[in-house]
């Protein structure tokens, strides 16, 4: 995570922004700062800013989704701040306010919007996405409905990972429906897996079982959250991808006692893993009419076993994002007390040193989503 603790820009001041060039080649831009809000925006200070797998994917490759950037432009989407001037029309924050910034911006008018579903805007507007600039500078204009309050028993430290937290309770909440009680596995445990465990966890989950690669990252989960951890098994020589998810899953089934029904059945699988035999895995694993969420991305194109899908009466989701409620709960979760942010950030780094929390994150960087974000 990277962050700057000093006096707050004011508006119509030259504000300094973290810019990204080319493959890895970030550079420490003087630029003009925001003008006055209009009456329902907000002017802020953003303080940290959380660096994610979408930040070093940008930092890496300079592609945007499946184009190379056309122009440099600033980075940073998972920020906190401190409110420094508002709108005439706004009532809810005021001057020195600490918030959560939401990074994108729904038009309010389009089919989906319109819904409900402003995370499928088709005019939306993501911080650091589409060569839009995102937060890491000195002062960051947003509207009011995209800033979020954070009580006095948040930091600002937390407050940067109320983004990703705001996706796990969206995947868990909102697309998993998450039964009372249930038994969930979820694979990949990355921030984003470890994440979506504590949210289950704070929603009452029975047990909550992490699935990964790593084995320190799994002894990680354990004493964050989960209540059984599995070790991936290594495949057999010359056996396919599908002969060995399926004998994945009845290793996992054997080894902590899961049931096809029952107490011990899997209601909800999880993967944050984006890796082909992960999905395939998690699929033969859950019990009739469970439901799979898939919040990594991964390859385009996977191998699933869709007879077992049809007569197990499986739900198979997708979850992008976040939606309407889920930061304002993911803030009321943490100020409860009932999830930890505290302990995933691993790293924190000067303004200055940006370029080096991007460089730590690249060479901690795991098969997957990597490790806890990095300051
Ligand atoms: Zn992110
Ligand atoms: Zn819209």
């Amino acid at each position: 995570m990277t962050t700057v603790l000093r006096n707050l820009p004011k508006v119509g001041e030259d504000i300094s922004a973290w810019k990204i060039i080319d493959v890895e080649r970030l550079e420490l831009e003087k630029r003009k700062g925001p003008t006055l809000p209009e009456p329902y925006e907000v002017v802020v200070a953003p303080q940290w800013n959380g660096l994610c797998g979408s930040d070093m994917h940008i930092y890496l490759t300079a592609m945007l989704g499946e184009e190379k950037m056309k122009a440099p432009f600033v980075l940073g989407h998972e920020a906190s701040g401190i409110v420094v001037e508002v709108g005439t029309g706004v009532i809810t924050l005021k001057a020195g306010d600490k918030i959560a910034l939401e990074p994108g911006e729904g038009c309010g008018r389009c089919e989906d919007c319109k819904k409900g579903a402003y995370n499928h805007c088709e005019n939306m507007k993501f911080a650091a996405a589409d060569g839009r600039n995102g937060t890491l500078q000195g002062l960051y204009k947003l509207p009011v409905d995209l800033c979020y309050k954070l009580p006095d028993n948040i930091s600002l430290e937390e407050g940067a990972l109320i983004e990703p937290l705001a996706v796990a309770v969206n995947a868990i909440t909102n697309i998993a429906n998450l039964p009372h009680s249930a038994n969930i596995v979820v694979f990949g445990a990355g921030p984003v897996g470890l994440l979506i465990m504590a949210v289950a966890k704070s929603l009452g989950a029975r047990r909550i079982i992490s699935v990964d690669v790593q084995q320190e990252r799994l002894e990680f989960a354990k004493s964050y959250v989960a209540t059984d951890i599995h070790l991936a098994s290594e495949s057999k020589k010359g056996e396919t991808k599908e002969e060995y998810s399926e004998r994945h899953a009845e290793i996992i089934r054997r080894n902590l006692g899961i049931t096809d029904r029952g107490l011990e059945a899997i209601d909800v699988v999880i993967d944050c893993s984006a890796a082909e035999v992960c999905m395939q895995t998690g699929l033969w694993i859950l019990k009739r009419k469970g439901t799979y969420v898939q919040v990594g991305c991964g390859p385009l194109y996977v191998k699933l076993p869709m007879r077992i899908i049809a007569d197990r009466e499986l739900t198979v989701k997708g979850c992008f994002r976040y939606g309407p409620g889920v930061y304002t709960m993911a803030i009321d979760l943490v100020s409860r007390g009932l999830i930890d942010l505290k302990s995933l950030i691993t790293h924190k780094y000067k303004w200055e040193d940006a370029v080096k929390a991007f460089e730590a994150t690249k060479a901690g960087k795991g098969e997957d989503v990597g490790p806890p974000l990095r300051g």
